[in-house]
């Protein structure tokens, strides 16, 4: 086997080099991580899972012409995508309240926002992530003002999407984080949509029973954290391939 060459080790991922220029592989770790890194834990099964979800929403956002970094995926823990340069901006967008916009304003877990709206936090773990205004953005230079009404729009059309999708399948999507990354083709630039989308990045509610499926269960000690990821593969109908992979994803109604 050849050894490829890691580029970057994250807290759930690991970056190796692609097989051809301008591709990586994204490998999807166990690992988790909550409060800054501050807790660390392992949710067994979860890179499997997560490579699935992703996969499958990046393809169904990829459809509906939303530009994404994902090629296909490889095997069970590994996907081909494009080498990109990563904004360093986590883009945030919440729907109802929970997580750090219940705490800054004092509104109680569950509460629907008048609107969407987008939040951008600065990627840099040592500071722990903190909020940026555009203005921020801007002076600093790390994207600028066209950047940023792209990353807006993009982010407002999966969030569009993202919603109806899990709603079709008994799911609220209540807030989640997206990353984007400039794609360089001859002397062009396109920003898209890059990292992973999944129940990591994303609080997702029963709608009938408002129970959390996502990485809340492993930040408050809930319990049943890995049921919960299987949740969701299982209501987007996709399951992580048996041994041999015999089998083919199964639509569930
Ligand atoms: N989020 C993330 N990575 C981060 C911070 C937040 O994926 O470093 C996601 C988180 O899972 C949630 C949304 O972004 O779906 C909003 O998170 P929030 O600001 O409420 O922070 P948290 O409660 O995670 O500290």
């Amino acid at each position: 086997m050849t050894k490829r060459r890691r580029i970057y080790e994250g807290k759930a991922k690991v970056l190796f080099e692609g097989p051809e220029p301008g591709t990586i592989v994204q490998y999807f770790k166990d690992d988790a991580t909550a409060f800054n890194a501050q807790k660390k834990g392992t949710i067994t099964g979860k890179g499997v899972l997560n490579n699935r979800i992703s996969e499958y929403l990046m393809t169904k956002l990829g459809e509906i012409g939303v530009p994404t970094h994902f090629i296909r995926r490889l095997n069970m823990r590994e996907q081909l995508v494009r080498e990109v340069e990563i904004i360093p901006i986590e883009v945030v967008v919440r729907n109802v309240a929970a997580g750090s916009i219940s705490k800054r304003f004092g509104l109680a877990e569950g509460t629907p926002l008048p609107r969407s709206v987008v939040e951008f936090y600065y990627k840099n773990d040592q500071l722990g992530d903190p909020m940026v205004s555009e203005e921020h953005i801007t002076a600093f230079g790390w994207a600028s003002p066209q950047d940023i009404d792209e990353v807006m729009a993009l982010a407002l059309r999966v969030n569009d999407y993202l919603t109806g999708l899990f709603l079709g399948v008994g799911l609220r999507l209540i807030d989640f984080k997206l990353e984007f990354g400039r794609l360089f083709e001859e002397d062009r630039m396109r920003i898209v949509l890059a990292d992973e989308i999944s129940p990591d990045n994303c609080r997702l509610w029963d709608a009938r029973t408002n129970e959390k499926l996502d990485k809340d269960r492993f930040r408050q000690d809930l319990g049943k954290v890995e049921e919960a990821y299987q949740e969701v593969a299982k209501r987007l109908g996709i399951l992580p391939d048996g041994p041999g992979d015999h089998a083919a994803p199964k639509m569930m109604q």
